[in-house]
């Protein structure tokens, strides 16, 4: 059961995994635990000063020197993406998971009222920019001997509900992405295409989306890295095109 993995301190080791929106939240939390685990980590968020908060806290607890590669999602065009995958190759030459976990919750409307340029941009953020990041990463990843990219979902795809508006649809597209890759990835065996549904967890996102909800019975970030652990490592081998719940 990837909730209940158990992973050897070098699980992770020399893995090279860029993970999206680890300044705040479950990316933070699951760049702090894989790079525990021996995971050369490559931070990526909006916000210098909280990536370079959870780069201080990695390096003081012995891990691996992790990168900062900031990118805004809203505002990157495609060279910035560019960029960032040469700075990757030049770095590291390869990279073994990619985790989109960066995310924003939009705006919550009856579409009749959904306001257009906010649906757009939670469309951008959720879907353009994982495929964008997806399709410059390709290359890099082939290199690795075990690649793997995940995606993130939520329980708006298995349990669709009314307002949710433009998130709800962009965690299924994004969850349509991670099933068509898998199929257009399957020759490659070695590379692995899933995605995680973290659950409830206690972060700024749930706290907007659940505003009067009691906070104390929700599980911190840290809480819920094992599936996460076990889904960029080598041990979910096999594992394809599948959605995991991390609780
Ligand atoms: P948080 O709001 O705590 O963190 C979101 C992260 O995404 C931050 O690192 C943030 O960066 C980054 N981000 C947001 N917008 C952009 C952008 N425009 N460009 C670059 N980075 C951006 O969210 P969670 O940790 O709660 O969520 C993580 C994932 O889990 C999301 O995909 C979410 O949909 C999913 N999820 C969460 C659940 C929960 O209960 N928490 C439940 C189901 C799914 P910065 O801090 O620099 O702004």
């Amino acid at each position: 059961d990837p909730r209940s993995y158990r992973p050897s301190k070098d699980a992770l080791k020399d893995r090279v995994i860029l993970i999206t929106g680890a300044s705040d939240g479950i990316g933070k939390a699951v760049a702090i635990a894989a790079a525990a685990h021996g995971a050369q980590v490559v931070l990526h968020g909006r916000n210098v000063r909280k990536l370079e908060g959870v780069y201080d806290t990695i390096v003081a607890s012995g891990g691996p020197r992790p990168s900062i590669l900031p990118l805004d999602f809203e505002k990157a065009g495609p060279e910035e993406y560019e960029k960032l995958v040469a700075a990757l190759d030049q770095e590291f030459g390869r990279l073994d998971g990619l985790l989109h976990n960066a995310s924003m919750l939009g705006e919550r409307a009856p579409i009749e009222h959904h306001d257009v340029a906010k649906w757009m941009r939670t469309m951008h953020v959720n879907v353009n920019a994982p495929f964008i990041l997806t399709r410059s990463c390709l290359p890099l990843l082939k290199r690795s001997p075990d690649p793997v990219i995940l995606f993130t979902s939520s329980g708006v795809v298995s349990n669709p509900r009314a307002f949710w508006g433009s998130y709800l649809v962009s965690k299924w597209a994004s969850d349509g992405l991670m099933h068509m890759l898998a199929q257009e990835l399957e020759n490659q065996p070695a590379m692995r295409v899933n995605s995680i549904n973290p659950g409830g967890v206690k972060t700024n996102m749930r706290l907007q989306a659940y505003p009067a909800e009691d906070r104390s019975k929700l599980p911190e970030p840290e809480a819920i890295t094992a599936a996460y652990l076990f889904l960029l490592g080598p041990d979910s081998r096999g594992v394809q095109g599948q959605t995991i719940n991390a609780q």
